[in-house]
């Protein structure tokens, strides 16, 4: 980006409103982690569900959060169970998929991928691929919504296997059937319990994925340390979710703090670790947000990107997970952006909606919230067309060779 943020706006200066504007990318975000609690209430009286601590959503609310935060993963995990079992009809995760995009758009997230684990969704019968459609359709209707709005918002999905079924191969194979350039799922990943179970626990469906070009990422070095990112990384995982525990691989010695081989080989392979500082805090991953390593990670060159992790569970929006960045460790609107770009550059999506997604709606929400104006009107489309600097430079001969006439791209 030409403009250096920096200048314009001192991190002291950055207020929630501001971080509220702006253009939000979110690469790990789970469907069945961040319900509005008022729409868990209606569809488990819809469900005949009676199983919630309270039917009083301001209640609901709040007791998901306490419970997430019991600094424990298979307590927090537990929290999900309340979440998957109201959502067990088309019906109800397509309202589930939709408001969350509604939800995310009203922060001004531009794009999200989504994820939940289809397996969990099964209990009245519905087959893999209803539950995809289902989610699909949320998605559709979700960006329809928000567009209504004024919002515009790009969401993918991501379908996850869990680490302690054997359902991978299968979660696998309904990823690469429903996977395509610009169709919503976009990846693969595999959620649940870390510990005791390592991603080479599901190599036939990491290997199955590689072969058919399908994207993924893979959940490691959050309840488990090193050997599980070791493991993430020989699987071949494009990104990391989580990734906190990198740490685990690093030496100190005179000169400072020094990344070990596997350490290095992710940052300097760029592969994107999906940190979810709130969430870390509240698994037990680091004591409290002034220990987590993502200003380090950052520091030392590490390709970092904040997310939400579960926004109901973890009491968040990717909102507050910035303003943990700007207040915590003194980031400044360079800093947001850095980690911004980092998001949509890895984002599961081919690189041309990339690259929209950055130039129309990134850096002109950035430069908004810097003060500073768009300076040129957008230029018309010229999409095929050449300027005549450009039509001279190339060789008359090879056009002559080609039969073209260079008029016709004037
Ligand atoms: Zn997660």
């Amino acid at each position: 980006m030409t403009t250096n943020l920096s200048d314009v706006t001192d991190p002291k200066n950055l207020s929630r409103e501001d971080i509220a504007q702006l253009p939000k990318v979110v690469l790990h975000d789970h469907l069945d982690g961040g319900l509005r609690a008022a729409t868990i209430v209606e569809l488990a009286e819809a469900a005949g569900y009676g199983k919630l601590p309270t039917t009083d959503p301001e209640e609901l609310e709040h007791w998901f959060v306490e419970a997430a935060n019991s600094g424990s993963l298979p307590k927090y995990l537990e929290t999900f169970d309340h979440t998957t079992a109201v959502m067990q009809t088309a019906e109800a995760i397509m309202r589930v998929t939709a408001e969350a995009v509604v939800d995310l758009a009203a922060d001004n997230v531009v794009y999200a991928e989504l994820r939940f684990a289809p397996e969990q969704h099964q209990s009245k019968g519905l087959s893999l691929q209803d539950i995809v459609d289902a989610a699909v359709a949320g998605c559709q209707q979700g960006e329809a919504q928000a567009a209504q709005q004024g919002k515009q918002i790009t969401v993918r999905l991501i379908l996850c296997a869990m680490r302690h079924t054997d359902r991978s191969v299968e979660i696998a194979q309904l990823t690469i059937d429903n996977h395509t350039p610009d169709g919503y799922v976009a990846g693969f990943d595999i959620a649940g319990p870390e510990d005791g179970f390592p991603p080479s626990r599901h190599h036939e469906a990491f290997d199955m994925l590689r072969r058919n070009h399908v994207p993924f990422t893979i959940h490691a070095g959050e309840a488990a340390g090193r050997d599980s990112l070791e493991s993430a990384v020989y699987e071949g995982a494009q990104r990391i979710g989580h990734g906190a525990r990198v740490y685990e691989d690093f030496s100190a010695d005179l000169d400072g703090i020094q990344a070990g081989r596997l350490s290095s080989y992710i940052r300097d392979r760029r592969t994107p670790l999906e940190l979810c500082p709130t969430s870390n805090v509240h698994t037990g991953v680091v004591d409290d947000l002034a220990d987590h390593p993502f200003a380090l990670l950052d520091t030392m060159h590490f390709a970092v990107t904040v997310n939400t992790d579960n926004r109901l569970v973890s009491g968040t929006t990717m909102t507050q997970e910035m303003a943990v960045l700007v207040e915590q460790f003194n980031y400044d609107l360079d800093g947001l952006f850095n980690v911004t770009q980092n998001a949509i550059e890895q984002a599961f999506i081919p690189q041309d909606l990339r690259e929209e997604i950055l130039n129309d709606q990134i850096i002109p929400g950035f430069e908004k919230v810097a003060g500073i104006e768009s300076d040129e009107p957008e230029p018309e489309a010229t999409q095929g067309r050449l300027t005549q600097e450009e039509l001279d430079a190339i060789d008359p001969a090879l056009l002559e060779e080609l039969g073209i006439d260079p008029k016709d791209f004037l």
